[in-house]
């Protein structure tokens, strides 16, 4: 089965319109794509409403992406379940669902592993084993379902998988599917320059989060390797563009880790780097996962977080979910699980 899969297309990754090229009459393809996205069938043979002739056919040359749940933690403090799943070929990946007053969100992987490096992260220990498929993005949200928002967080690099990225955007917000408002998606990434461009031109309504981590390039390039091929200057020009042509404001990420980025100095620095800008900063003490970093105290974040305001920065502290099941361990947490600060 994981052999002949390999040779397979994956049908939860085609859009309607690509099913349509396959299979007629042209209705069938809008029945497929509701089995799938609407339904989460996850056989040919469940689609009930389909002719046998033609479940077979799709049987023969398609598959579905499934993931298979390996684990599943729940913590005993705020509900949060972590989930610890696998690919058809073996790939590990985690996602995260937390839940809310106002409805839960799904944190999901976008690759297994990842080739950005950054420091602080677990996800760049052993680097990139592959991209996911877009279907595989899907099956994460189906597995979590019901859900309201989805935040592209979890392991891996969105843009550095652009194609299947947009591709699950589609799909996840295709009204003949689960429907899901781009203003429910929020794509968090390092900083892939030309990658913000294209995402801009696409005109989706979706939230970005750059993760920023520092106000200089000299601090910056000993977290993220990414900040020696981007220099702030051309991550910032981006971030511009992308504001201009969505109207959405944006998020920056920053992890707070003790005696590296954390000074007035540094306060001060990223204020003049955001002046202007339509976004809002996130603060989050940084998770022990890699690296020797430590996280700051919440008077130190506190004292950081009054710099900002008093300069009129939106600036909100992240609160860690599921702490106890290892949740929140850098790429596993929520971009909606707020403290106002
Ligand atoms: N590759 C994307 C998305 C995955 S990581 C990105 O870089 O944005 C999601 C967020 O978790 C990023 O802001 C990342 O920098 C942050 N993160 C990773 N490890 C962390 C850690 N140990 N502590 C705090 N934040 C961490």
């Amino acid at each position: 089965m994981e052999k002949e899969n390999t040779k397979k297309t994956d049908m939860l990754s085609m859009l309607p319109q690509e099913i349509a090229e396959i299979v007629s009459p042209a209705y069938r393809a809008e029945q497929i794509f509701s089995w799938l996205h609407k339904h989460h069938a996850t056989s040919f043979v469940a689609m009930n409403n389909l002719p046998l002739s033609l479940r077979d056919k799709l049987e023969e040359i398609h598959y579905i992406s499934t993931m298979t749940t390996l684990e599943k933690h729940e913590s005993v403090n705020d509900g949060t379940i972590k989930f610890l799943s696998a690919t058809h070929d073996n790939n590990l990946v985690e996602s995260v669902l937390m839940s809310y007053k106002h409805g839960n969100s799904v944190c999901i992987s976008t690759q297994a592993g990842c080739r950005m490096g950054c420091t602080f992260c677990a996800s760049a220990e052993n680097g990139l084993a592959r991209n996911l498929t877009a279907g595989e993005y899907c099956a994460q949200v189906y597995s979590a379902f019901p859900i309201k928002n989805i935040v592209l967080m979890g392991c891996g690099e969105p843009l550095d998988n652009y194609e299947n990225t947009v591709k699950f955007i589609k799909l996840i917000t295709h009204p003949k599917g689960i429907n899901i408002g781009q203003r429910h998606i929020t794509l968090s990434t390092c900083g892939l320059v030309p990658e913000i461009y294209k995402l801009a031109d696409e005109k989706f309504q979706i939230t970005l989060a750059v993760s920023l981590h520092a106000p200089d390039d000299e601090t910056r390039q000993t977290l993220m390797p990414i900040a020696k091929v981007y220099p702030l200057s051309d991550l910032i020009k981006a971030c511009k563009y992308y504001t201009k042509t969505t109207h959405r404001r944006l998020t920056f990420e920053y992890a707070m880790a003790k005696d590296i980025n954390t000074s007035s100095f540094h306060a001060q620095t990223l204020v003049k780097l955001l002046k202007g800008m339509m976004c809002h900063v996130n603060l989050i003490p940084i998770n022990k996962a890699r690296g020797e970093f430590l996280p700051t105290s919440r008077n130190e974040t506190m004292r950081f977080a009054k710099i900002l305001e008093e300069n009129h920065i939106p600036t909100t502290i992240r609160r860690s979910l599921g702490n106890d099941v290892n949740a929140s361990c850098g790429q596993l947490r929520s971009n909606f699980s707020y403290m106002s600060y």
